[in-house]
């Protein structure tokens, strides 16, 4: 995590701290959270994935949360603070004029011989243009992709949740989770649903590590595809 960005969370959670006295343990541990890296923005902005410590539970976030904390009291739970904290040090950078992203080194990425964008990467979606999956694994792979891994992580009918991490020959990695539910994939569970959202989760880890904000095509629902 870029120490900026760092450096601003410190600055956001102090402040809090001590306007809130009565939150102070939990804006400790929403820092924490976030410096670990277990929360995961969507593309949104304003919902988020979040992990436990030990990666075994996964909680949507967004205006509510799925923990047994949040059920249980009124105030947030941690995990909607984390986010909250994280958009609020985010607005800040980037009135600041940058805009960072967590697990991103942009330093190391700008620094590398670039490839440029091939044209046939590109497709066109209701006047927006899409980076296909191909393209950004061959641009990964020129600056250093080792591996990508995916991991299901959750499949049931409801819900599909995956993960994917991207490791670079210089060390980096960086890891990205997807989770589709009825409403934003195809309604069959089966083996080409779980790849398809393997494939956005990768996707995503790529954008994250190459520092593409574009969507790419895989990452849209079948019917915007065909719109
Ligand atoms: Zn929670």
């Amino acid at each position: 995590m870029n120490a900026t960005f760092i450096h601003a969370l410190q600055e956001e959670v102090t402040t809090l701290q001590a306007q809130f006295p009565d939150l102070s343990e939990r804006l400790a541990r929403a820092q924490t959270l976030i410096t670990d890296g277990r929360l995961f923005m969507e593309d949104s902005g304003t919902e988020a994935m979040v992990t436990s410590k030990d990666g075994t539970q996964y909680y949507a976030v967004n205006g509510q949360c799925v923990c047994k904390a949040s059920q249980h009291r009124k105030e947030a739970c941690y995990h909607r603070l984390a986010l909250r904290l994280y958009q609020k040090v985010c607005d800040r950078l980037e009135a600041e004029s940058e805009c960072y992203t967590l697990n991103l080194d942009t330093e190391v990425i700008e620094s590398a011989a670039a490839p440029a964008i091939r044209p046939e990467w590109l497709v066109s979606v209701q006047g927006k243009p899409f980076i296909r999956f191909e393209g950004l694994l061959e641009l990964a792979h020129a600056r250093g992709l080792v591996s990508l891994e995916t991991v299901v992580v959750q499949a049931s009918e409801a819900m599909c949740i995956c993960q994917a991490t991207a490791t670079f020959a210089d060390g980096r990695r960086f890891t990205d989770i997807v989770d589709a539910t009825e409403r934003n994939v195809a309604k069959h569970l089966d083996i080409y649903y779980i790849r398809m959202v393997e494939t956005r989760a990768s996707a995503r880890a790529l954008r994250r590590a190459l520092n593409i904000s574009a969507c790419s095509v895989e990452e849209l629902s079948g019917e915007e595809v065909t719109a």
